[in-house]
């Protein structure tokens, strides 16, 4: 459950902040009180951007990396250096996607420190954590075969079992913040927002002073962020949520600085956003002039036409998925269940 990777943002164009990347092992200060490390990851996405912010109390950090020991390691290196300044006052996860919260866990056993998430986020990790083998296999190849994939595929899917736990460790007890959550660090104070699309109650960070917007996966400037169902809940229209989000960016003026959790830090987010708008109105229109009736299945082929791995096709899937239901929610298309399978046609 981790962003995707698959081509599908184009060129951004965008001003890119003059800041490089952090090498393995390195912090870099991006403004008085954020610091920022960049740990690998073994997907196509091969890294996460991760942050730390600094109050009088100790470093806030801003998400975990995948549970690995890949993650542990790169820890080692990380953590020192902070703590040789201040202690770790608190871990924010900002979404349940495997490469922000895996490794949650351990790092606040390691830490002492408490783990603050949004209830609807922590839902949605707690209820993939609690699932058997079974119970994920089963429910990843039911809404597999009901999108029309293949049934060898289907039947791998079955026999994978909890793909979530094998990316995220176990969690402890955690605080629950809400949108009237706001911290002070050394140089300003900053306010959450919670935003629904890439996922269901993602925490950002504003402050407003400074123009600084840690937006972490819902505005990135290389790629797309990943709009996908989820498994348990394939009907659903997460696109809806995801335009609602971009078009409520006009506040963004061009010398706000968006913080990013993949890829590079950009400034004008609103022309990001409206480039984003206009991705999803193509993939929409791509659906609209495909043959019909469609199947998800087809609707990957006609959005996605490449060679995917298990692991893509996840995102694949549940990404043209949300386009299709999009069309549904416009009175565009019908869905209809015959033989086990969803299929979608012009209303
Ligand atoms: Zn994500």
């Amino acid at each position: 459950m981790i962003s995707s990777d698959l081509p599908m943002g184009g060129p951004a164009d965008l001003h890119q902040i003059d800041t490089p990347p952090p090498d393995d092992g390195e912090i870099v200060r991006l403004a008085e009180d954020l610091v920022w490390y960049r740990f690998r990851m073994p997907f196509r996405l091969n890294h996460i951007n991760l942050f730390a912010l600094e109050t009088d109390a100790g470093w806030m950090l801003v998400d975990c990396g995948i549970n690995s020991d890949d993650t542990a390691a790169q820890w080692d290196a990380i953590l020192p250096q902070l703590t040789a300044q201040r202690p770790i006052a608190g871990i924010l996860v900002t979404h349940h996607h495997g490469d922000h919260i895996g490794h949650a866990g351990p790092l606040a056993a390691r830490t002492g420190a408490p783990i603050l998430m949004g209830q609807a986020e922590y839902d949605m990790a707690r209820a993939a954590l609690a699932m058997s083998d079974a119970e994920y296999g089963g429910m990843t190849a039911n809404t597999y075969a009901s999108y029309g994939l293949p049934t060898e595929l289907v039947e791998r899917n079955r026999g994978i079992g909890n793909y979530y736990r094998q990316l995220v460790a176990p969690l402890p007890e955690i605080s629950i913040i809400d949108a009237s959550w706001r911290f002070r660090t050394i140089a300003g104070e900053w306010t959450a927002r919670f935003d629904a699309g890439h996922s269901p109650g993602h925490v950002g960070l504003v402050d407003s002073d400074r123009r600084l917007y840690l937006a972490i996966d819902f505005l990135l400037g290389r790629i797309s962020p990943n709009i996908s169902v989820s498994l348990r809940a394939p009907d659903g229209d997460v696109l809806a949520d995801y335009y609602d989000y971009l078009n409520g960016l006009d506040w963004l003026t061009p010398e706000w600085t968006i913080l990013c959790g993949h890829d590079w830090h950009y400034f004008d987010g609103a022309r990001r956003a409206r480039q984003l708008i206009a991705h999803h109105d193509r993939r929409l229109d791509q659906l609209r002039g495909a043959a019909m009736p469609l199947t998800t299945d087809d609707a990957i082929s006609t959005l996605f036409p490449m060679e995917l791995t298990d692991h893509e096709i996840y995102f694949a899937s549940c990404e043209a998925r949300a386009h299709l239901n999009h069309l549904v929610t416009r009175g565009e298309m019908v869905r209809e269940m015959s033989g086990g399978i969803a299929r979608f046609t012009p209303a």
